[in-house]
């Protein structure tokens, strides 16, 4: 599978300026690409979502299937500006948690979200008017999808994590016969007191574990002054220890906080890499642009 990074950052977009530069690392919201020969998979759709669209309308008719973690701004904001959207003839399922539906609810929780995002009030194109053939399904925790290539497949897992609201890892294998590679997606996922078991089992002996990195462990703990505790994000120290703990080979840290600049980024992957290395675990800081080949 050919995995691309399209957004690494949280929160909120963070454009690069003079001051406080952002360009190495990336300021796009969270948008991720794999592919295998007759499969697009889309993990979120934060900002960085614009740019895959314009690559894939060189592609089209295009089907792609999207999974969202759950439908925080940061994580949706670039589905309006998703050409492929606007052309009849492209098809996308998409896929969300089945979480926060409100008692009576019926209909997709996620298509709802959506559909909120792109009221008259806040967009001029209702999804609705959206030409493209759309899908939409509240996936349970633990569901499994298989998406057949044209050569090999990919088999989807989600698995519930632990953030305000609730949100969905997937873990995404291709497989050729016997022979397994596995990608695991967990953003907007706070650590436990211990290891977290769901992610554990999400993530046990994969190849590459993306995991939310946006705190340094001092931010985290309110020493530079808030507390950062319950806001549902975590550290690099937490993600080494889950990646050694499931016995993953690359530890990926994304959703870098708006708050860090190039600078910022890149110390945290230093001081990642240099803790990785003494247990032998490979670790990089996700930036934009990133291409990664299982
Ligand atoms: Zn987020
Ligand atoms: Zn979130």
């Amino acid at each position: 599978m050919k995995i691309t990074l399209w957004g690494v950052r949280g929160s909120i977009p963070t454009p690069s300026t003079a001051d406080f530069v952002t360009s190495r690392y990336g300021g796009n919201t969270t948008c991720i690409s794999i592919r295998i020969p007759g499969q697009v998979v889309i993990l979120d759709a934060g900002s960085g979502l614009r740019s895959l669209g314009l690559q894939l309308v060189r592609e089209m008719p295009i089907k792609a299937t999207f999974f969202f973690s759950h439908v925080h701004w940061d994580h949706v904001q670039g589905f309006p500006f998703f050409i492929p959207a606007f052309v009849a003839g492209n098809s996308m399922a998409l896929y969300g948690p089945n979480l926060n539906r409100q008692p009576g609810f019926i209909g997709s929780v996620l298509e709802r979200a959506l559909r909120n995002q792109q009221e008259s009030l806040n967009f001029p194109v209702q999804l609705a008017d959206m030409p493209a053939k759309m899908t939409f399904t509240d996936l349970e925790d633990g569901a499994t999808l298989e998406l057949p290539g044209t050569e090999t497949k990919l088999v989807v897992t989600a698995g519930s994590l632990n953030h305000p609201g609730g949100s969905f890892g997937y873990r995404i294998e291709e497989r050729r016969g016997t022979e397994v590679k596995a990608f695991v997606y967990a953003t907007d996922t706070e650590h436990l007191a211990k290891s977290n078991p769901k992610l554990q089992k999400l993530a046990r002996g994969a190849d590459i574990l993306y995991y939310d990195a946006q705190y340094t462990e001092d931010e985290y703990n309110g020493r530079d002054g808030m507390p950062h505790k319950g806001w549902g994000h975590s550290t690099w120290t937490h993600g080494l220890a889950e990646a050694q703990e499931a016995g993953v080979s690359h530890l990926l840290l994304g959703h870098h906080d708006p708050l860090h600049d190039d600078w910022a980024v890149a110390r945290i992957e230093n001081d990642a890499r240099r803790e990785g290395l003494k247990v032998g675990m490979k670790v990089t800081a996700a930036y934009e642009g990133m291409e990664l080949q299982l």
